[in-house]
């Protein structure tokens, strides 16, 4: 996995176009990617529903009762 636009393996979150993986800097490189970060991030936060975890993982938030196999229909 790397970051769609530089290629580095470092520090990558799944905040770029459609999901593609993106390194801090280069989410943060112009005022457009960064508006596009800060909009992929709440829109896969708000997927999540109302309970959420973000643990620093290069996952992204997800559903913190994910885990419990509970399948909860909106
Ligand atoms: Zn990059």
């Amino acid at each position: 996995m790397v970051c769609c636009y530089c290629g580095c393996a470092g520090d990558l979150r799944p905040y770029g176009p459609r999901g593609a993986m993106v390194c801090f800097s280069c989410a943060m490189s112009s005022p457009e990617r960064e508006a596009q970060t800060a909009q992929n991030f709440s829109a896969q936060l708000a997927a999540c529903g109302d309970v959420a975890a973000i643990d620093g993982s290069h996952v992204g938030p997800y559903p913190a009762e994910h885990h419990k196999g509970t399948a909860h229909e909106h």
